[in-house]
């Protein structure tokens, strides 16, 4: 166990496309409850183990006051080892910290930002409805720069309701600009019983890009990113060399992790477990977890073959007896005449010209 994941569920809007658990708390009224809450979680869950990453999510974590995160970070000090070498992340929305701000972050030894950009287009942020300007998302990204973060992540949404391929190389265009280390692309998803889904599920005239278009929009991420200087070390991630997320590449490796504060998911001891999405229930018994079903052998596949580093099928073996490439050694072979998979010493890999179709390749060996 080294890695923490901690959810902070606050924001100051509720973007009409997202789903998570997210509470909007103006007056923060809410605020010190919750630092208590997920301490005493901490303090009552920990074992002392050694962190080398740790996560801090949302929701909107840049929203907490600094006292608030500090507490947190002194709590995590408190009931485990942290590496002196960690990687510790907040995600950072635009709008939420000042420059000030910024430099106590820092000073509490966060050293990596995931800022949510989505998009540099004025007119499709709006259609996003997520409380920040272009600009203040331009001010959050060079201000982080230049008070010292050396490991600067940025998030970008494609697929988004009237985006032409133009728009989405210029946003890629655009972040490439701003210098920074990481970035995460995801197409829009249209989530049940969001405001987006009574808008745009089923309706002919909804605008959104058709899966041609969509499947260009990667593509073009790919081509631009790659030629940048970007390696695609996951389906929907790319960095500079030696700045691959190691919280995330935890997850992916389906190694386990510690899950703290309202609807945060872990994979401990073997099991996966949920805390539930209302904040109330947390704030009243912050120890409440679900567990959750839970198909090792499907989770490991399925993960392991969304990063370039691929599936060691040997390894899988010997776990879980199964012989994938014999189990499908038609479709593997003509998926690698085609160029999507690659097989590399023991690695079942699927190539970046695959990463498109990496559902479909994914479903057939499951
Ligand atoms: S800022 Fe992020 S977590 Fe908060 S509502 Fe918007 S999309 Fe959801």
């Amino acid at each position: 166990m080294k890695a923490a994941y901690l959810h902070i569920p606050f924001c100051k809007t509720h973007c009409p496309y997202c789903d998570f658990a997210v509470w909007i708390d103006h007056k923060g009224l809410q605020f010190e409850k919750y630092t208590k809450a997920i301490c005493c979680e901490i303090a009552s869950r920990a074992e002392g183990e050694y962190l080398e990453t740790i996560y801090l999510g949302g929701g909107t974590p840049s929203i907490l006051p600094i006292n608030n995160l500090e507490q947190i970070l002194a709590c995590l000090h408190k009931y485990f080892k942290i590496d002196p070498k960690a990687e510790i992340t907040l995600e950072l929305n635009p709008g939420t910290a000042d420059q000030n701000k910024l430099k106590q972050i820092k000073a509490l030894g966060i050293n990596r930002l995931s800022v949510g950009v989505q998009t540099f287009e004025p007119e499709l942020l709006r259609k996003l409805a997520r409380g920040h300007t272009i600009k203040d998302a331009l001010n959050i990204l060079n201000w982080s720069k230049d008070i010292g973060f050396e490991n600067i992540s940025l998030d970008l949404i494609y697929g988004l309701p009237s985006q032409t391929l133009e728009d989405w190389q210029k946003t890629i265009e655009t972040a490439l600009k701003q210098g920074n280390q990481h970035i995460s692309c995801y197409a829009l998803t249209i989530e049940a019983g969001t405001p987006f889904a009574k808008i745009y599920q089923n309706n002919q005239n909804s605008n959104l890009p058709c899966e041609d278009v969509l499947g260009q929009m990667y593509e073009i991420l790919q081509s631009t990113l790659l030629r940048a200087g970007f390696e695609q070390y996951e389906v929907s991630n790319f960095a500079q060399k030696g700045f691959e997320s190691r919280h995330n590449m935890v997850y992916w490796q389906n190694e386990e992790f510690y899950g703290f504060g309202v609807s945060a998911h872990e994979f401990k001891a073997g099991q996966r477990k949920a805390h539930g999405r209302n904040l109330e229930q947390y704030l009243a018994n912050p120890l409440e977890q679900e567990i959750l079903d839970c198909n090792p052998a499907l989770e490991e596949l399925m993960l392991k073959l969304r990063t370039r580093q691929g599936l060691d099928l040997q390894n899988y073996q010997q776990k879980y007896q199964k012989n994938i490439l014999k189990e499908n050694y038609k479709f593997l072979q003509t998926a690698a005449q085609k160029g999507l998979v690659q097989f590399d010493k023991n690695f079942l890999k699927i190539t970046p010209s695959g990463f498109l179709l990496s559902n479909e390749i994914i479903a057939k060996l499951i």
